[in-house]
């Protein structure tokens, strides 16, 4: 796959992931609704704001991995690790566009 293509891909996924974080983040705030009154009903809705706002983190944190590896392109430095800086391996790139590292040290850092 050429850089312009991965580039077409990361920005339209960036895009998708913007979309989400900012609904999640408008159901989060309730702007339309109050809170329940009913205790019992808080108590759900909190717990759903809970669960909204740890998917517009894991977006913004996409996102910001998704600019990363825009600037890598940019840079020439796109597919390469950036630890050992072996090319990371193709398939890996199709599964994890924005991979910072290779399957290698990936693994090795899980075990940290
Ligand atoms: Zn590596």
């Amino acid at each position: 796959m050429s850089n312009e293509a991965i580039r077409q891909q990361l920005l339209e996924r960036r895009q998708q992931l913007a979309v989400r974080a900012d609904k999640t983040e408008r159901d989060a705030s309730h702007r339309d609704e109050p809170l329940s009154s009913d205790f019992a009903e808080q108590a759900v809705e909190r717990e759903n704001d809970e669960v909204l706002s740890a998917i517009s983190l894991e977006a913004r944190h996409e996102i910001t991995l998704i600019d990363k590896a825009l600037r890598r392109i940019d840079a020439g430095q796109y597919g390469v690790c950036e630890h050992c800086g072996e090319n990371i391996d193709e398939r890996r790139l199709q599964a994890v566009p924005y991979a910072e590292l290779c399957i290698q040290c990936a693994s090795k850092a899980d075990q940290l």
